[in-house]
């Protein structure tokens, strides 16, 4: 019998369930591979970009997204010592994206509208507890194998998709290399429904604030404020996630006010990574499992579900036979290059300006916000925009 004709996905996050619904909507088959028994409800990625939304919006499910979050289209650099130093307003670019704001929204909820819009559509199918743990190929299709309720099974289709997160098992399997380092410093992210809004009047909803000392960001999401700060090797993961340690980095934010109620803390290790490809020849490496870096700029999930749609619209060509399979070269060239020349260094950028706070640092930021034809152009590259062209101009 013959292989059946399907595209495999390994990992249901928003950048696998992405792929998945840009394939269904355009008649291919699909089968998503999950390790977890139902979608991942841990709190990471809340920041979507204009472009993101514009790509949502054309699988039709931005609105139900934009519905749960917050739209936030200013954002702010404060320095701990001088205050507000900067602000930027995404309006200004209106005319080259449907969505000229952020959304403030937890990945959580674009992937539990994704796994809806798609549940009940005949050409997808998703498996929950069934981590990918091999992964084979010959010249026409791919085989997964994967543990499910205690024994193995296989899966086959014409192609891999491993969008199954950091630690990929695709990747592993694949022995396909994740250049890169770990940064000494792990992240604490702090949740509190204290409404900062009440007691720094001109805040908006996104907020970096740099400090040589301890910088932070601060982002206001449906309900709740997230406070990020870094945790020095020094102080161990005991201490970082002890009640009073998390009170007392918070205590230095708002003079006056040193308690506030907690809802979550989170501690996280922070990478830079990137795989050495993106294709091995008929699996696709995208997200998490093809790259990693600091959450500063809000630019891994993002620049995933960019993945998703460059790789998936080259798919739904290939399937139609209106392009050759050589396109696919094109989906590792452009996705990877960007990835190293936009969102690596932006990211590291990101992180180095907050932690020094020097006046160069300042003397930009005033510079670029005092010029029109300047503030455009960052606004277009921290959107991630002028990546998306550059990896158009690449062909
Ligand atoms: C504190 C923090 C804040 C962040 N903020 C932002 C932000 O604002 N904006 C932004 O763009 N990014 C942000 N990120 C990054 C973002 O969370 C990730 O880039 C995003 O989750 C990547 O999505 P993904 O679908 O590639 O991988 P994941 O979300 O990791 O999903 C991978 C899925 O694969 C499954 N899986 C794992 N192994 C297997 C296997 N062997 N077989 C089958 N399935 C498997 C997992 O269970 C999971 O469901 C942040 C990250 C952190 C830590």
């Amino acid at each position: 019998m013959a292989p059946p004709e399907r595209v495999l996905i390994a990992g249901a996050g928003p950048v696998g369930l992405v792929a998945a619904a840009n394939l269904v909507r355009n008649g291919i088959p699909v089968t998503v591979i999950e390790a977890g028994p139902d979608l991942s409800d841990e709190s990471r990625a809340s920041t979507f970009h204009p472009p993101t939304l514009d790509m949502l919006d054309d699988l039709g499910i931005a609105q139900s997204l934009i519905a749960q979050g917050l739209v936030a289209p200013k954002f702010q650099y404060r320095s701990k010592q001088h205050g507000l130093i900067a602000q930027f307003d995404f309006t200004g670019i209106a005319d080259v994206t449907r969505h000229p704001f952020r959304l403030q929204c937890e990945q959580s909820k674009l992937t539990r509208i994704l796994l809806k819009s798609l549940a009940e559509n005949p050409d997808f199918e998703i498996l929950f507890s069934s981590p990918v743990r091999r992964v084979d190929q010959d010249g026409s299709h791919v085989t997964v194998t994967i543990d499910r309720e205690g024994h193995t099974d296989t899966q086959t289709g014409r192609w891999l998709i491993g969008a199954d997160g950091a630690r990929s098992d695709v990747r592993r399997s694949l022995a396909i290399e994740f250049d890169g380092f770990t940064w000494p410093e792990r992240f604490l992210v702090v949740s509190t429904p204290f409404n900062f809004h009440s007691v720094v009047p001109d805040l908006v909803s996104v907020n970096y604030v740099a400090d040589p000392g301890r910088w932070h960001f601060l982002l206001e999401i449906p309900e709740l404020w997230r406070i990020m700060f870094p945790v020095s090797a020094g102080e161990s993961d005991e201490l970082a996630l002890s009640p009073g340690f998390a009170q007392s980095l918070m205590a230095n934010l708002v003079s006056g006010i040193s308690h506030y109620e907690i809802a979550h803390t989170t501690l996280y290790r922070v990478h830079q990574r990137v795989a050495k490809t993106f294709r091995a020849p008929r699996v696709f490496l995208v997200g998490d499992a093809a790259h990693i870096n600091n959450p500063l700029g809000g630019m891994g999930m993002n620049g995933g579900i960019h993945d998703a749609v460059n790789l998936t619209g080259r798919m739904i060509d290939v399937w139609r036979k209106t392009k050759p399979d050589t396109e696919f070269d094109r989906y590792d060239s452009q996705r990877r290059l960007v990835t190293k020349e936009h969102v690596e260094k932006q990211s590291i950028q990101n992180k180095k300006d907050l932690e020094t706070a020097g006046p160069d640092f300042r003397k930009r930021l005033i510079q670029i916000a005092a010029d029109p034809n300047r503030t455009r152009e960052y606004l277009l590259s921290v959107s991630m925009i002028t990546s998306l062209k550059r990896a158009e101009e690449l062909g």
